[in-house]
């Protein structure tokens, strides 16, 4: 382990599928993340923030290992990730777990929920019997549920009690990173307060990092210390929460946050004319150029480097630099 490195470094991830238009139609490849490169510090939260199809669920799964990446890198605590699969791989998995969008479908509707929390110390050998079981009790409450709730099955919880499970178990082997994909979007409008709450509780109590992945701008704004904005499998825009949620420099991250209900705010909501993109089509140049309202001529044609302005935020956009300064910068995105 490196002292004082990032516990999460991710270089130029790419990540291709190939998708066939029509029954026999020809082949297209489509890349799903461009060139996406992260940094996560120990103990603190990177949201990642995109439409549906921006890349951000499939940017968490190679962070992961879940997925292997065509191009790029992933290293954890200062390693470089091993191949998925190996023990050494394994090993690291312990320390990285995920935490999905639907409760119900994360667990196993057959087994009760002390068995499924249990099951992770069980699977890397962790402790002894009477540990184990100590442990569940533990976990448990310190995700708001009751020990005697154990014995319970997914089906008899409610959607909040089932995602408190879920934190649980992928708690259990005590992480260093939660990778939370839409973790709240599947629960009733009243608990996802609470399962937030509880989220920035754990990681106070735990010093877990976590990498929280949503659709969802105030959600990324209660719990993030540093937010990236992806549009078509590239990261757009990236800075301090109250700097890319407040005052956005990208025209998509504009709209994005135009589109947040705010009472008493001033502005209007942009809203973005052309249809969404479509990831086996991209766009030339900037591939936001045909939404843009602000385009410019060399949009169609140069793509935007990412690279920081004044502020210290990370933007990939042309006129956001200035026409004059575009392409100069260091281009994470096009590492790849
Ligand atoms: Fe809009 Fe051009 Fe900036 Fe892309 S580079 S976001 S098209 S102004």
């Amino acid at each position: 382990m490196k002292a004082g490195g990032a516990l999460l470094e991710a270089e130029g991830l790419v990540r291709r599928y190939t998708m066939r238009r029509g029954m026999f139609g020809r082949a297209v490849d489509v890349r799903a993340v461009d060139g996406v490169s992260l940094r996560l510090e120990r103990g603190r939260t990177l949201g990642l923030v995109g439409e549906s199809g921006c890349g951000k669920s499939t940017t968490g799964r190679l962070v992961l290992g879940m997925e292997s990446p065509d191009a790029g890198s992933v290293s954890f605590d200062g390693r470089t990730m091993p191949a998925p699969g190996t023990a050494a791989w394994r090993a690291l998995r312990m320390r990285m777990q995920m935490v999905f969008q639907d409760p119900l479908g994360a667990l196993d509707r057959r087994l009760p929920i002390g068995a499924q929390v249990i099951e992770p110390l069980d699977i890397h050998g962790i402790g002894d019997p009477a540990a184990r079981a100590a442990r569940v009790q533990e976990l448990l409450r310190a995700v708001g549920l009751r020990p005697d709730q154990a014995a319970r099955y997914p089906h008899e919880l409610s959607g909040g009690q089932r995602q408190r499970a879920v934190l649980a178990r992928a708690l259990a082997t005590d992480p260093a990173l939660l990778v939370c994909d839409e973790p709240i979007s599947a629960l009733d409008v009243s608990i996802q307060a609470q399962v937030m709450n509880l989220l920035v509780e754990l990681q106070e109590r735990f010093g877990t990092a976590l990498l929280f992945i949503s659709h969802d701008l105030r959600a990324v704004r209660q719990v993030s210390h540093r937010v990236a904005v992806m549009y078509l499998g590239r990261i757009v825009e990236e800075g301090e929460p109250d700097a890319v949620l407040h005052d956005p420099a990208h025209p998509y991250a504009r709209a994005l946050v135009s589109a947040i209900p705010h009472p008493g705010r001033g502005g209007r909501r942009i809203v973005l004319q052309g249809d969404p993109p479509n990831p086996a089509d991209r766009p030339s140049g900037c591939a936001f150029h045909p939404r843009c309202p602000v385009a410019s001529a060399r949009c169609a044609q140069d793509v935007p480097p990412l690279k920081p302005r004044a502020d210290g935020r990370l933007v990939a956009c042309h006129v956001a630099h200035g026409d004059a300064a575009a392409g100069q910068g260091t281009d994470r995105q096009e590492a790849a």
